[in-house]
């Protein structure tokens, strides 16, 4: 019986797609990020943060769209980035924001990338790269001023001085630090960060540069401290729609740009006492319907999700159940009436009226989305909807 109603079904489902397995780019709810979060610090200039493939959305398409919408710095973390985004074409201005080593300075100069530079031994190597070149090369420096990352600290700020003043082919266009802990608005950190960020803008004043872009905030500061804006604002994550604490949904709306998505591959009716997975570290406790899906940690979908993870089907949440594998991951759909091979599923991002945020499921995995979203796996196609 069971097998005559399985000889109707299509064996092997087929897809537009090969493996249904995808990240859906909604590139309006991007645009619609990037003109609420504009509007909160109009006097600035905005840089889309696009690293890491723009947190796992695609930088190429992610900065064409927002160049699209008048955007005119882009953000990224290594000189491969930087090069991946002019050789799609993206002629506006790039910040290589994580640092460099020495031998990377010709090809920066080149491919004119403004790198932040964090200490004071890459300014002669600039200088000489940059030698050829009519006009000064722009240059941001980046100051340490208590995150204690990449960056000069004020204390060696003069050295940093007198080694540019023998620099003629470099211009300091900007200055620039990190918060530590933008998103606790109470910190008494950030005060002391941005009181230190003023007296290291204020040795420079007096070395007689005169830096066209201060800079500081990230997305949290963007929404949360208007103090921090100066003139040019560096956001990532609620470009993407999240909010990177709380309270940030209190004043600017954002929409989640991924969903996270695949479909069933199998679906299986099984007994009370059945094992599923490796280890069969679940034990179904009564008759069940298990789903198998086509997406693993291979894929982004944490193995710490067989513990409170959940997905969207058919207008209903089901659970994860047992381990979540390399590829396939189970799912409880005892309560999902009429689920079945083919159905579309929603691991992050909205369905219907509900949605799961990639923020929830990072906390169920104790990490934070920015590391969930550019985790999703190189083999999940990135496709685009506008
Ligand atoms: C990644 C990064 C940002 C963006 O941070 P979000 O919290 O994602 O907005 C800003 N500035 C620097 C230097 C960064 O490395």
């Amino acid at each position: 019986m069971a097998e005559r109603e399985a000889a109707k079904q299509p064996k092997i489902l087929s897809f537009s797609c090969a493996r249904p397995t995808l990240a859906e780019i909604d590139l309006n709810a991007l645009v619609a990020n990037y003109q609420a979060l504009r509007a909160l610090a109009v006097e600035a200039e905005f840089m889309a943060v696009v690293k890491a493939d723009a947190y796992g959305h695609g930088a190429v398409e992610v900065s064409h769209a927002l160049a699209r919408e008048g955007c005119r710095h882009f953000g990224v973390a290594t000189l491969g980035e930087a090069k991946e985004l002019r050789a799609a074409g993206l002629d506006e201005r790039i910040y290589l924001m994580g640092g460099f080593f020495a031998q990377e300075a010709p090809e920066l100069v080149e491919l004119d990338i403004v790198p932040f530079v964090a200490d004071q031994s890459a300014l002669p190597v600039l200088d000489s790269a940059a030698a050829g070149r009519a006009g000064g090369f722009p240059i941001h420096l980046k100051l340490d001023t208590g995150a204690t990352r990449l960056g000069i600290t004020v204390e060696d700020l003069p050295d940093a001085i007198q080694t540019l003043k023998h620099c003629r082919h470099l211009t300091v266009e900007g200055v620039c630090t990190l918060l530590a802990s933008a998103a606790d608005p109470s910190s008494p950190v950030t005060q002391r960060q941005l009181g230190a960020f003023d007296q290291g803008v204020e040795m420079l004043r007096c070395a007689g540069l005169a830096p066209r872009y201060l800079h500081v905030a990230n997305s949290a500061a963007t929404v949360l401290r208007a103090d921090a804006h100066f003139d040019m604002i560096r956001v990532g994550l609620a470009l993407y729609g999240l909010p990177p604490v709380p309270a940030v949904v209190n004043t600017v709306k954002l929409t989640p740009v991924m969903t996270f998505k695949t479909r069933l591959l199998q679906v299986k009716r099984v007994p009370a006492g059945t094992g599923v997975s490796y280890g069969h570290t679940f034990v179904t406790r009564r008759p069940s319907v298990i789903g198998v899906m086509p997406v693993g940690y291979a894929d982004g979908y944490r193995r710490g999700l067989q513990h409170g993870g959940e997905v969207l089907i058919r207008g209903h949440r089901a659970p994860v159940v047992g381990a979540v594998c390399m590829d396939l991951t189970m799912v409880d759909l005892t309560e999902v009436p009429g689920a079945a091979a083919g159905d579309p599923v929603v691991l992050w991002g909205g369905s219907g009226e509900d949605a799961i945020s990639a923020n929830d499921v990072a906390h169920l995995v104790g990490t934070i989305s920015y590391e969930l979203l550019c985790t999703v796996g190189r083999r999940v196609p990135r496709v685009y909807r506008n």
